[in-house]
């Protein structure tokens, strides 16, 4: 008798990985594929010169959901970073987020009471403004920053940041963008607010090695790519192998999407929802990251993991070192290399990581499309009201998804 994998999980970041873990524990065979080299999705951080590089950009675990952190830290240690990131305008450095720090660097404010006057005369300023013209209710990024916090900040810290991020202008961006930065009246520079952050001791890597410990799992294989033509690769001898282990035996034809239902009663897929139906209705966009990584031959460069440079002058939107997110103290000094990158933010197009959802109206109406395709699809193959197919993760459900609510979500299905 064939037996077959209960789930065919297509991805390996936190959603697959998360996904496969629980589903092992209630007992359930799993196989997990990735057409990357290696697995981990987004997670996956690169050993160089000893130092854990964030190879698709800065990863800060944080929640305040004690669930979620207790799971995470059950699979690995987590340390206490704290993320304060450090603004440079014009070689000026203020601290992030808006705090009294920053207020003093930016007016010599020292008090609460000093501060709030000197951001409600900005504020003021920039209400009568937008009054004179008849308008209410801010309309743009740029309005609702300008009555939010006033001019000073706008232009010295979020303006060009916010161009170069998005590679548009503030007043063309929506003002909701922005609601997420914090303002604060207290000398506070942890960037969250959340109760729990940190970062997996001995890096993420150990928390997919965690989640994945006990799982099948291939990497380098495309669920969309036919398997004749991986003929030759060892990925896919490696592949054949665990499926015979499984007692299951393979056309070698065909993609795996066109047979997966020889593998496996069930699908989770991470991947990007509209390559799922061949883009029938139309490509969704992105926008990505290009991250210039480079060794320096001293211990510490910046003195900090993250540094945004906030003028539109500077083509990079901020420089990360990594090895502030592993070593305190003393220990930095230990390594006498580092390494950092420089984050160029840019529009996505075929062949880079699709890394940020843009949601605006073309592409949320586009994804309503996809949506209603993979909702109709669960039903078509449910077996005794289970979801044979599951769609989940930030390509699937095309949403910026922080970890946190990615493992919290995963932790909520009923597996
Ligand atoms: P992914 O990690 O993207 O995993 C999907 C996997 O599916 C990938 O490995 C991919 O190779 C695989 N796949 C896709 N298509 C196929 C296919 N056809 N066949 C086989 N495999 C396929 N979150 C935070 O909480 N804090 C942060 O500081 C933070 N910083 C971030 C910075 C950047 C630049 C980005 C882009 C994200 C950041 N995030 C952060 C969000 C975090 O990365 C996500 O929440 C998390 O990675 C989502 O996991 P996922 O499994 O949905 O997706
Ligand atoms: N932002 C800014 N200046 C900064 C950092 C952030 O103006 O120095 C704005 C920017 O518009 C950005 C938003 O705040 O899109 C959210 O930034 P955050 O770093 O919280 O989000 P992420 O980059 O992780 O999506």
């Amino acid at each position: 008798m064939i037996k077959k994998y209960d789930y065919l999980i297509v991805g390996s970041g936190l959603f697959g990985a998360t996904f496969a873990y629980r589903a092992h524990k209630a007992g359930k065979s799993c196989l997990v594929i990735d057409k990357r080299s290696h697995l981990g999705g987004n997670i996956y951080c690169e050993n160089i010169e000893g130092i854990n590089v964030h190879k698709y950009g800065a990863h800060i675990f944080h929640t305040s959901n004690k669930k979620v952190w207790d799971f995470v830290n059950s699979i690995v240690e987590f340390n206490r970073y704290t993320n304060s990131p450090v603004a440079n305008y014009k070689g000026q450095l203020y601290n992030l987020p808006f705090n009294m720090n920053t207020f003093h660097e930016m007016w010599g404010v020292k008090t609460p009471d000093e501060a709030q006057a000197k951001i409600d005369e900005q504020k003021a300023e920039a209400i009568a403004r937008m009054k004179r013209e008849g308008i209410v209710t801010p309309r743009n990024l740029e309005e609702q920053a300008l009555t939010l916090i006033g001019k000073d900040i706008y232009e010295r810290l979020i303006k060009g940041y916010t161009e170069k991020q998005w590679g548009r202008k503030c007043k063309e961006l929506p003002a909701f963008i922005i609601n997420r930065l914090p303002v604060r009246l207290v000398f506070d520079n942890n960037y969250f607010n959340d109760c729990y952050q940190g970062i997996p001791i001995g890096g993420y890597n150990k928390l997919t090695a965690g989640l994945l410990k006990d799982i099948d799992t291939i990497t380098g294989i495309d669920f969309f790519a036919p398997l004749e033509r991986n003929n030759t690769s060892e990925k896919l001898s490696s592949l054949y192998k665990i499926l015979a282990n499984a007692g299951i035996k393979l056309p070698q034809q065909g993609s795996l999407k066109s047979i997966w239902e020889n593998i496996a009663d069930h699908l989770v897929y991470t991947g990007q929802i509209d390559e799922y139906f061949n883009y029938k209705y139309g490509k969704l966009n992105f926008r990505t990251v290009r991250f210039d990584t480079e060794i320096k031959d001293m211990p510490n460069y910046q003195g900090n993991a993250v540094i945004n440079y906030t003028e539109a002058e500077i083509p990079y939107t901020r420089i990360i070192e990594h090895k502030h997110f592993e070593s305190f103290g003393q220990s930095v000094y230990d390594n006498p290399k580092t390494v950092i990158s420089r984050e160029y933010s840019m529009e996505w197009q075929d062949g880079m990581e699709p890394y940020y959802p843009v949601n605006d109206e073309k592409n949320t109406a586009l994804f309503t499309k996809y949506k209603a395709e993979a909702d109709k699809l669960s039903q078509t193959f449910s077996k005794s009201q289970e979801q044979a197919v599951i769609f989940g993760g930030r390509l699937a459900e095309y949403k910026y998804y922080d970890m946190a609510p990615i493992i919290e979500k995963v932790l909520n299905i009923n597996i």
